[in-house]
């Protein structure tokens, strides 16, 4: 690593030690940047790396809410506004009993450079809370968020900070977010992305990682002359970006034999057909129910319990749909063992620092969450150009906006990381695009 990033990064590390998450990503990003601070000093000169690696706001509140037998709970609530160099805070809020300071700070600073990258104007932020929506029912749902929604509403804006969903935040959440929002502050902003169609939303939208990233697995496949297409693909998570990278996969001619909750994996290894899919995706989102209670009504699946898809079969194609962290070291040489040519991370930071360098360094064509699942906030970007102009482009537009953002955002990547001499390495590509110009953005206003 540069001297000046690894100085940087000692400070860090000695300031934050507890926050293992995210100085994983900042190792991540500051590990690929050494090219870039070597030729050119002025960010050194400008400390662009410590400004850039400390939130410009880091807000935490409580959240009291009342459950379903009348007793009053309460939870952290947490969004921290990164940077806003290059537009508004943007980024999603994530409601999982796992969420912490360090979680958010990784998603946070992760979202600076994917938001970058889409060549729209947003800032990076990330927020959220330690609220589990399952198995709660939508009053408790609608009780917390309207309590979250009643101190964020005052830290947001449409110029300010425009927040998302994420794990366990859908069209349900921010629904009942946004009812918040506008009766507090008597006015239809937008302030939230992931709005319904009915009111405010963009169609793709829940589509949109999902699609986004099968888009740019296909741009690095067409590097090798490879396609979707009788692909056998395995895929984790079962949520928003999970289900529609299988729909897109499924429609493009590949196998999808995999999908995964926290619980375990479903398996069909002559690959899924897209009714087996909707019956999930009904299951899922409208019955919210488990995939093993899907497996059970299903004797052409198999479902393995408290496991991870990838040493379950041999897969050509991996995308990791979840969460940070399910694909180890373990993980990656299984998949090299079983042929695995392309690494797709439609989750945030899915792989490990070791299983990365081990795919990379097989050849294996990996893309960065930063990169590959940024098709979310690119249309959710599209979603605020629709209300500010106050009007809806078609499924077909949004689309077609969404697909060429996805193959910018691919020949950006790649474009940087052939400037710095590592041609198929789209992490270092990724990052030093997506740094170079937020970086500049902010040596252009000063401190
Ligand atoms: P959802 O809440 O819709 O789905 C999350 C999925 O991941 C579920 O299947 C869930 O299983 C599983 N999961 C969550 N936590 C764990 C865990 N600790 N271990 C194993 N499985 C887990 O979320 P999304 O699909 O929206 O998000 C998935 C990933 O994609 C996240 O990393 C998110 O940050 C990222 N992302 C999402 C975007 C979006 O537009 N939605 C945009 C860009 C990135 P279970 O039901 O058992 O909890």
């Amino acid at each position: 690593m540069n001297v000046y990033a690894s100085r940087v990064l000692e400070n860090l590390t000695k300031q934050h030690s507890n926050e293992k998450e995210f100085l994983q990503s900042v190792t991540e990003v500051f590990g690929t940047l050494g090219k870039l601070l070597d030729r050119e000093n002025k960010y050194e000169k400008n400390k662009i790396l410590e400004r850039i690696s400390i939130p410009e706001r880091a807000i935490t509140f409580q959240v009291p809410w009342v459950d379903a037998k009348g007793e009053i709970q309460v939870n952290y609530g947490y969004r921290i506004q990164f940077n806003s160099a290059i537009g508004p805070y943007k980024g999603g809020l994530r409601f999982h009993p796992s969420v912490n300071m360090s979680i958010l700070k990784f998603l946070g600073f992760e979202q600076i450079f994917k938001n970058s990258l889409t060549t729209l104007p947003m800032g990076g932020g990330k927020g959220g809370s330690n609220f589990d929506p399952k198995g709660k029912t939508d009053a408790e749902v609608m009780s917390f968020c309207q309590s979250f929604m009643r101190e964020l509403y005052r830290h947001i804006g449409p110029n300010t900070d425009v927040p998302a969903g994420d794990i366990g935040v859908g069209g349900r959440e921010i629904g009942y977010l946004f009812g918040q929002y506008r009766r507090i502050v008597n006015s239809y902003d937008s302030v939230l992305t992931g709005k319904k169609l009915n009111w405010g939303g963009s169609l793709v939208r829940p589509e949109a990682t999902g699609y986004g990233a099968v888009y740019f697995a296909s741009e690095m496949l067409a590097t090798r002359k490879m396609d979707f297409a009788g692909r056998r693909v395995l895929i984790s998570g079962s949520g928003n970006v999970a289900q529609y990278a299988a729909k897109k996969a499924i429609l493009l001619g590949a196998k999808v034999m995999s999908l995964s909750d926290s619980s375990g994996t479903i398996l069909v290894e002559q690959g899924m057909t897209l009714d087996q899919l909707e019956a999930i995706m009904e299951l899922k989102n409208v019955r919210r129910g488990r995939l093993s209670e899907y497996a059970a009504t299903d004797k052409s699946t198999k479902y393995v319990a408290s496991e991870r898809p990838w040493k379950q079969l041999k897969t050509e194609i991996a995308m990791p749909c979840a969460t940070q962290n399910e694909l180890d070291i373990d993980d990656a040489k299984a998949l090299i063992a079983g042929g695995c040519v392309c690494v797709c991370e439609g989750a945030n930071m899915p792989t490990t620092l070791e299983a990365t360098s081990c795919l990379q360094s097989n050849h294996v064509l990996f893309s960065p969450g930063k990169a590959s699942n940024a098709g979310g906030v690119a249309t959710s970007g599209l979603e605020m150009s629709q209300n500010a102009m106050r009007l809806s482009w078609t499924a077909e537009e949004v689309d077609a906006k969404l697909h060429g953002i996805m193959v910018s955002i691919h020949n950006t990547a790649k474009a940087a990381a052939e400037e710095f001499g590592e041609p198929d390495n789209y992490v270092l590509g990724a990052n030093i695009a997506g740094f170079r110009k937020v970086a500049d953005a902010m040596i252009d206003q000063g401190i």
